[in-house]
C-alpha cells in the first residue's frame, strides 16, 4: 500500500505502473488490429508523462491551437486538429503543426483546405461526420443528438468535398463498449461507405473504454480488421479517457467538521474546480476506504473550500471516526480533471506528481496565487 501520508495536498498523484498497464492494453490493440491509437488532449494532458506515453502511442488529437502547440512541443508525433470551427488568426500555425487537419463542416473545409495545403503540401485533410447514431448515455457528453453542431449530417454531405479529401472522421461514443462502436459502424456505413473509395483513413474518434474492466477487446481487434479489410483503409482511434482512467488519485485533507443535521466535512479541494465531472455528469467519485451513506458506522459529506453551497462530493461513510487532518483519497481522477480545473473563488489548484515504479513520488507542478491572479486583470 502506497503511503501518501506526508504529501501535500492537494494534490493528483498520476502512478506510472497504472498508466503503463493502460498503454500496453492500447499497444496490444494497435498491434493486432492495425489500428493507430492517439491520445485526446482534451481528456488527458499530463504532458511531463508524455515521454512515456509517446513509447506507445501515435501522436495526439488536440480541438484547436493551443493544443495542437501541445502535441506538437511536448509529444511530437502525429498532430491531428479538429475544431468546431477554426479561426483566420489560428489556421496557418495549426497547418503547419499538424499532420492532420479534420473540419466539422463543408464550408469551413472550403474556406480553409487550400490554405491549409499550401502551408503544409504533406497534411492529410478530413471532414468530421456526424453518423446519427449513438447510445451516449447523457446529452452533455453525446455529439450526435439532436441539433448537434458536431460533424456533418448525411444531409449536409456536399460530395465537392471528396476532391480535397484523405479521410473522414466520426467521434460517436462515451465511455462505451464494442458492441456500441458496431452501431455506429452500422449506421456510419450506411450513410457514407459509397464515398470512402480513395480514402486513405477513417478516424473512429474517441468514447471508446478499452481500459475499464470488462471492455470486449477482442471483439474491438476484430470490428477493426474487419473494416481495414473491407474498405482497405487505415484506421485510427483517438480515446482520452481510456489513457487516464485508473491511473491515479486526487489526495486531500480534512480542515474541518461541522455539523448541520448530519456531520460535514470541509476539504482543501473542491468538486467545483478540481472533480468538475462530479458536478456535470453527474456521478460519485469513490472514496478510498469508505461506503455509500449509512453503510459503515460513520458517515460524514464531504464540501469544498469554496463558498459555492453545491460544492459537495458526497455523501460516505466510514469504520473510524474522521479526524481534523486526515487525508481522504479520491480515486480515478487523472482523466477529465485537472484538465478541466478552474481558479474558482481563488482556491489553489491541486499540485500534480507522478508515482513512480520505483515508489518514488515526484510533485511535478505546483500552483500558486500567481495562477489565479495572471487569469485576470
Ligand atoms: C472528446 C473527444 C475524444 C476523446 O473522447 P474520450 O471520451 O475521452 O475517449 C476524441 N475525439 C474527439 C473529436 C473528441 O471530441
Amino acid at each position: 500500500m502506497k503511503n501518501f501520508e506526508n504529501i501535500k495536498t492537494p494534490c493528483y498523484i498520476c502512478e506510472e505502473e497504472l498508466l503503463e498497464k493502460n498503454l500496453k492494453l492500447l499497444d496490444h490493440v494497435q498491434k493486432e488490429s492495425g489500428a493507430k491509437i492517439i491520445l485526446a488532449l482534451k481528456g488527458f494532458a499530463m504532458w511531463s508523462t508524455f515521454p512515456q506515453v509517446k513509447e506507445y502511442l501515435h501522436g495526439c488529437t488536440a480541438s484547436g491551437l493551443h493544443e495542437a502547440k501541445l502535441a506538437f512541443e511536448k509529444f511530437g508525433k502525429e498532430v491531428h486538429t479538429y475544431s468546431p470551427a477554426y479561426k483566420d488568426e489560428d489556421i496557418d500555425e495549426i497547418a503547419q503543426i499538424s499532420d492532420h487537419v479534420v473540419f466539422n463542416s463543408p464550408s469551413q473545409l472550403f474556406k480553409y483546405s487550400d490554405r491549409v495545403k499550401k502551408i503544409n503540401p504533406d497534411v492529410s485533410i478530413s471532414l468530421r461526420i456526424n453518423p446519427e447514431q449513438s447510445a451516449s448515455p447523457k446529452d452533455i457528453y453525446n455529439p450526435c443528438g439532436i441539433y448537434s453542431r458536431l460533424g456533418t449530417t448525411l444531409a449536409n454531405f456536399d460530395e465537392e468535398v471528396l476532391k480535397h479529401i484523405n479521410g473522414l472522421n466520426f467521434h460517436a461514443l462515451c465511455e462505451q463498449g464494442a458492441d456500441e462502436l458496431e452501431d455506429v459502424l452500422v449506421a456510419f456505413e450506411e450513410k457514407f461507405s459509397k464515398y470512402f473509395k480513395g480514402l486513405k483513413y477513417i478516424n473512429f474518434g474517441g468514447g471508446h473504454h478499452i481500459t475499464k474492466k470488462g471492455y470486449d477487446v477482442e471483439k474491438l481487434i476484430k470490428i477493426i480488421k474487419d473494416f481495414k479489410s473491407k474498405y482497405n483503409v487505415e484506421v485510427y482511434l483517438e480515446p482520452g479517457e481510456a489513457i487516464g482512467w485508473e491511473t491515479g488519485v486526487l489526495v486531500s485533507s480534512v480542515l474541518d467538521i461541522v455539523h448541520n443535521g448530519m456531520d460535514i466535512a470541509i476539504l482543501d479541494t473542491s468538486a467545483e474546480a478540481h472533480m468538475p465531472d462530479t458536478l456535470a455528469m453527474p456521478y460519485r467519485a469513490d472514496v478510498r476506504d469508505s461506503g455509500e451513506a449509512l453503510e459503515k458506522e460513520f458517515t460524514y459529506r464531504f464540501g469544498g473550500n469554496t463558498c459555492l453551497a453545491g460544492d459537495i462530493m458526497g455523501d460516505y461513510s466510514f469504520d473510524k471516526v474522521l479526524k481534523i487532518g486526515d487525508k481522504v483519497i479520491f480515486e480515478d481522477q487523472i482523466h477529465y480533471t485537472f484538465v478541466k480545473n478552474t481558479t474558482f473563488n481563488g482556491i489553489k489548484l491541486p499540485s500534480l506528481a507522478i508515482y513512480r515504479k520505483d515508489g518514488t513520488l515526484e510533485v511535478v507542478k505546483e500552483f500558486g496565487y500567481e495562477d489565479y491572479r495572471n487569469r485576470l486583470s
